[in-house]
């Protein structure tokens, strides 16, 4: 007898990293709905799953309740702002999206008795005093500042899913994603990545902010999108780092870019976010052992693609 095609519904479609996972949801044999109702998203991520025949796709707002007709195996929840000037701009939908998002999300997920994952984020590790972060640091997130509305709402997210494991018996994973880099990131998300590499394009100096020395951990969409999937794939219920632990200060990252755009233009120095957390990197030990996962593509390698891509991103644009 042949097997009955899976359907998937994928949150944040249309944005970098929801439609990266709707190609491959595709690649697998899936039947695809993608989600999103574009506040941070583009069409343009989706526009060629269009003529897919299996791709199908929902202008909806997760907050407001969701209906999606016929069986679901999996729910990927990958709808909200992902950039700090996003959360200062819509603060407000980040906390519902995040909020009240999953928890119509869960219930689409009790009714269809479809497999749960939520994009959670190394953000709920605030600014961290346990280097690298372990998924057992319990982080150290100020509720207040402008970051809290993020962080705070995605481990919402975290105890919302929790609890309907527990208490609802429903199958549920939890991955926490650490800073994501690749092609369809948008130019002007205001993110360290877009941010350099654009003003290299564009002849602007390079904005490093404080003096540089903060670290970040760079993984490329690829890896990030096979680790999603493992899990997804595993019987792992509980929370896992999804990263590249290899580490960098943003003044490093700054020369890398400069380096490899060739630009004339020098780093100037800008003033520190608030609350912009001085160090991160994953402890990627349990995807390791669990899902036997671990990022293949060298900074080098995903810079050189990334760059190609915003450099035609900017020619379309001329
Ligand atoms: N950053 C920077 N210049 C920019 C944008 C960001 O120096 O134009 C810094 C930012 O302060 C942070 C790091 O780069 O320390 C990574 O910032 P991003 O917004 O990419 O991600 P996140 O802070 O969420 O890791």
């Amino acid at each position: 007898m042949e097997k009955e095609q899976r359907r998937v519904l994928i949150t944040g479609a249309a944005g970098f990293l929801g439609s990266h996972l709707c190609d491959r949801f595709i690649k697998e044999g899936c039947k695809v709905i993608g989600m999103d109702n574009l506040s941070t998203g583009s069409m343009k991520n989706i526009e060629h799953l269009f003529p897919v025949k299996d791709f199908e796709f929902y202008f909806h707002d997760v907050t407001k309740f969701v209906h999606v007709p016929g069986k679901l195996d999996y729910i990927l929840h990958f709808a909200s702002p992902a950039s700090p000037i996003d959360y200062l701009k819509i603060p407000i939908q980040t906390l519902k999206v995040g909020s009240l998002g999953t928890h119509n999300l869960l219930g689409l997920a009790k009714e269809k008795k479809s497999r749960f994952l939520i994009a959670s984020t190394s953000e709920i590790y605030g600014d961290p005093s346990v280097h690298p972060q372990n998924e057992e640091y319990w982080g150290n997130v100020n509720p207040i500042g402008p970051r809290g509305v993020y962080d705070e709402a995605k481990r919402f997210m975290e105890a919302i899913t929790m609890a309907y494991h527990t208490y609802h018996g429903l199958d549920t994973r939890i991955a926490r994603i650490f800073n994501t880099y690749g092609p369809r990131m948008r130019l002007n998300d205001g993110r360290a990545l877009p941010a350099f590499i654009g003003q290299a394009i564009r002849g602007e100096d390079i904005t490093v902010f404080g003096d540089g020395s903060q670290t970040r951990s760079f993984c490329y969409v690829n890896d990030l999108i096979e680790g999603i999937y493992r899990l997804l794939m595993s019987d792992y219920v509980y929370p896992i780092n999804i990263g590249n632990p290899d580490e960098i200060t943003i003044k490093e990252f700054a020369e890398e870019i400069i380096k490899l755009t060739g630009t004339k233009q020098k780093i100037v120095y800008q003033e520190l976010p608030i609350d912009d957390p001085k160090q991160r990197q994953p402890d990627i030990t349990k995807a390791k052992e669990i899902l036997g996962w671990s990022p293949k593509v060298s900074r080098a390698e995903g810079l050189k693609i990334t760059y190609e891509f915003f450099k035609k991103v900017l020619l379309e644009q001329k």
